[in-house]
Parts: C-alpha cells; structure tokens; sequence
C-alpha cells in the first residue's frame, strides 16, 4: 500500500508507549483448539470449524496518523458525504493510544480465527504507518471476498460514560441493500459473544442494548461484505480503560469476538 510509511519519531513514541503498556504477560485463554497460535502464519486448507472462512480484521487507525496529519485529513468520498482518509484515534488518560489497542486486539484474534481455520487479512500490516484511508480499509474486505469484516475500535466519548457497542451498517439505497441483513446477524452474534466473554456492559452513553446503527463510517458504507464496528468500551473512561489497558482483558476480548464470529460463521 502507497500509503503504509514507517516513521521513525513514532517509532520512538511507540517503543516508550509499549514499554509502559506492555505490563505483565498477560494469562493467554485457552481457545478452543489446542495448537499453539501463530500470528505470522495464516494457514490455508486446514479443518476446523472456520475452514474456507475469510474473516478481515480491521484495526482502526495507525500510529503514524498523528505525525501526518495532511496526509489522514485528506476527505474522501464515502458516500454518503465526505470524511477524512483516516483519524488518529484516541487514548486513555494516562496516554495508552487506541491504535496500540486495536493493533493488539487484532493481533490476539487473528490466531484465534486461525486456529479454528480460517484464513484472516489485517488492514494494516503494522502499528507504525500512516492510514491507510477508510475507503482503501474498505476495500481490503471487499477484495478479500470476506465472509465477514469486525473493525475494531476503542471509544473516546465523554469520560461518564462506559461500556461497549457494536455498530452496524445502516441502509444506502443501492449501495450496500446486500450487506445489511448478514451483517445485523453479525453484529447481534459479536454483541451477545463480547457482553458475555467480557462482561463489559452495554454502553450507557449511546445505542440502544450495545447497538447502533450508522450510515457515516466509510468502513461499513462501502464494504460489499458483511461488516461491523465494534467500540470495545470508552477510554476516556477510567472504569473501562482500566480493564482495556489489561493485557489479560485484551485477550478476554479477542476470545470473545472469535466466539462471536464463529457463531456467525458457522
Ligand atoms: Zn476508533
């Protein structure tokens, strides 16, 4: 990808941030099959409940986005009007940026999602480049042909605020009319998975039961797969970006988004 860069003032910013949010090991679940996962492998041809499953997992932002600033806010076209190529994302209080989260959390699920079979595609090959833009994100799954898309995110709302919601693709006539049913069945299976593996609560701040429905994000107006956002708690909130900052709970997390997508899957 043109715009992937690797930005050497981030990576310095990045090895301070992991140094001080990497804390303990963290106590790796067991997924449901007993071989060792594998990040770097993406293993094609295998049994398993997922075999012959796409799944992309989408990351949100970068950790180069905040150093390029006039690359990111560049508008693009997502249909329904125009949005910046990509944003830099938030972070929590005491400095733990949502791009190192959602990185992490992608980086957990993937071999979860691997062991169960399926072949896995990231949006981003690294925490360290720029973008890409929402729509080439986007593009990723379509080109993928993915059964399923999760975008991955971590909130940063009004500090009061908590919990999780997961936020589905509203309708654009003639744009997306394919997506819309297969992925509120994603959405519905990724909510109960999460709210029971995490027991995160609903969030109390937006949505309706953990659920909402937009027709803005370009992500989800432009997938021609069946895609969902998933905004894992507030981390402006200190009750939800005590447990995110958690190497242990990321993990509760990526279990319980595999759960959830097996059940939709299979
Ligand atoms: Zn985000």
């Amino acid at each position: 990808m043109a715009a992937f860069r690797t930005v050497s003032a981030a990576l310095v910013t990045l090895a301070a941030l992991s140094a001080a949010c990497a804390g303990a090991v963290p106590a790796v679940r067991q997924a449901k099959a007993p071989a060792a996962p594998s990040a770097a492998s993406s293993p094609t041809g295998r049994g398993g409940p997922l075999a012959g499953k796409i799944v992309v997992i989408d990351p949100g932002h970068n950790g180069g986005n905040a150093a390029h600033r006039e690359e990111i806010d560049r508008l693009v076209d997502v249909i329904t009007g125009r949005k910046p190529c990509n944003t830099t994302g938030t972070r929590t209080r005491s400095g733990y940026p949502e791009h190192a989260f959602t990185w992490d959390v992608a980086n957990r699920l993937k071999p979860l999602l691997e062991e169960m079979g399926a072949k896995v595609v990231l949006t981003r090959p690294d925490d360290k480049g720029v973008g890409p833009c929402v729509t080439e994100r986007a593009a990723i799954g379509n080109e993928a042909r993915a059964d399923a898309v999760v975008s991955i995110h971590g909130d940063g709302a009004a500090e009061s605020g908590h919990g999780f919601h997961v936020i589905m693709p509203g309708l654009i006539a003639g744009h997306n009319d394919a997506i819309i049913k297969p992925s509120r069945r994603l959405g519905l299976a990724v909510r109960k998975a999460y709210r029971v593996g995490t027991r995160m609560p609903y969030a109390t701040y937006v949505g309706r039961d953990g659920l909402q429905t937009r027709t803005d994000l370009g992500g989800l107006n432009l997938s021609k797969r069946p895609a969902v956002f998933i905004e894992c708690g507030n981390m402006r909130n200190s009750r939800d970006a005590a447990r995110m900052t958690r190497p242990a709970f990321r993990e509760r997390i990526a279990t319980s988004l595999a759960a959830g997508l097996r059940q939709y899957l299979r």
